[in-house]
């Protein structure tokens, strides 16, 4: 193939990458603390040579600087291409038994980002030794805080897309349920606007044997659960997609005693930002006029967290046809829906068109969820995320995203 050599490069790299991912995997740091992670980042940058920036979102972000040198390279109107990784893991205690496993009790890279890292790592060592093959400059980000906190919020309010200029941004995700090695894209919508609530339902406390001295937050607060199900059946359009979900109630100590109050905690899941703020609307009234009609007040609160992730449907496109040039096309797919989970590459991507593809390292059928105490991100499936990341670069620098 005439891209073998993004392929070479990238599997020479997998054995040293392997023990860096490892390293990575057994020392994980939470979401703005990632302070080792962060300084082996530089180091690797600027072993590279690369034009190395620091301390972005809160201290830990890190941004490498690649300057191509293929003819037109240095020109006025040379393009400039973010690709991002994030480094910070999960408050969650490992129960994959691996000999890489987690050394800290109750942090883990449940979601793999060890292996995001790592392979960004390696796609900066390749296209580094490569350079005379980009014609225009790559900016590697590697961003804290994508769980919990919008580290990638940060990044780009702090500019990182804004010196150099770059015109468009690309991000992997490992994926547990596709096979190792394999690429899938979602043209258009990929994630879910991800918004959290709280209900606070106001009522006056008393005796269990007289609630008619009382006004019993526990009732309210279980009609308004079960109310909140009908605003996705029966105020979203049903072919918009949305999500209501209840995590948590909590309410009461004793059997005979009626509590003052009770609070509900939830997310809100969308996809399209008018649906958001139907669905917003719909929680608030649902709530608030039930505690009413109840003798209580219902205090909510929303905050909006991370926003949908769309993936630029050409952007997307160009992913496609960079991994079937590098992978082979039968192990190239589009995603035919968009997941209802969140993911703040959305901020990157809502400054510049782009696409966050996924980087099958699934190994068997039952191979562990993301956040799964047992998840692990495949090594295996390192190269081949380089290849993909480095054909992106060297395509899009080349010629844009084609319309
Ligand atoms: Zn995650
Ligand atoms: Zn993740």
């Amino acid at each position: 193939m005439p891209h073998d050599i993004w392929n070479a490069a990238a599997a020479a790299e997998l054995a040293r990458l392997t023990e860096l991912r490892h390293h990575l995997h057994m020392h994980p740091e939470i979401g703005f603390e990632e302070f080792e992670t962060s300084k082996l980042v530089v180091k690797e940058l600027k072993r590279l040579g690369l034009e190395v920036r620091t301390g972005f979102a809160k201290g830990t972000g890190v941004v490498g600087i690649l300057r191509g040198t293929a003819p037109g390279a240095d020109a006025a109107d040379a393009r400039a291409v973010a690709l991002r990784a994030d480094m910070d893991c999960l408050p969650i205690d490992e129960a994959s038994g691996l000999p890489w496993a987690s050394t800290v009790p109750g942090k883990m890279h449940a979601c793999g980002h060890d292996g995001h890292t790592t392979t960004l790592l390696g796609a900066a060592n390749v296209l580094a030794a490569h350079r005379e093959r980009l014609k225009g400059t790559v900016v590697f980000c590697f961003q804290p805080a994508e769980e919990n906190g919008g580290g990638g919020n940060y990044m780009v309010r702090e500019g990182v897309l804004d010196d150099p200029k770059c015109s468009a941004a690309f991000a992997l995700h490992g994926q547990p349920n596709l096979a190792c090695g394999k690429v899938a894209v979602r043209c258009g919508p990929s994630h879910a606007a991800s918004d959290g609530f709280k209900i606070v339902i106001r009522g006056r406390g008393g005796h269990g044997a007289a609630p008619h001295m009382a006004i019993d937050p526990i009732v309210l607060g279980a009609r308004v659960v079960e109310a909140l199900q009908s605003v996705v059946s029966r105020e979203v359009n049903p072919l918009d997609s949305a999500v209501v979900t209840i995590g948590a109630i909590h309410a009461g100590r004793a059997r005979n005693v009626i509590p003052d109050a009770l609070e509900l905690l939830g997310t809100i899941r969308s996809l399209k930002e008018d649906v958001r703020r139907k669905v917003h609307g719909a929680v608030r009234r649902t709530a608030e006029g039930i505690c009413a009609a109840g003798g209580a007040k219902a205090e909510v609160e929303i905050n909006d967290g991370y926003p949908v992730m769309v993936n630029d449907p050409a952007a997307g496109r160009l992913v496609m046809k960079a991994a079937a040039e590098v992978l082979g096309a039968d192990l190239v797919s589009e995603l035919p829906t968009a997941t209802m989970g969140g993911e703040d590459f959305g901020y990157f991507l809502q400054k510049v068109p782009g696409a966050m593809f996924r980087l099958g390292v699934g190994t068997r059928d039952d191979y562990p969820a993301l956040h799964n105490p047992s998840y692990d991100f495949t090594d295996a499936a390192i190269p081949a995320g380089i290849a993909v990341f480095c054909r992106v670069a060297e395509t899009f620098l080349a010629d844009g995203i084609p319309g």
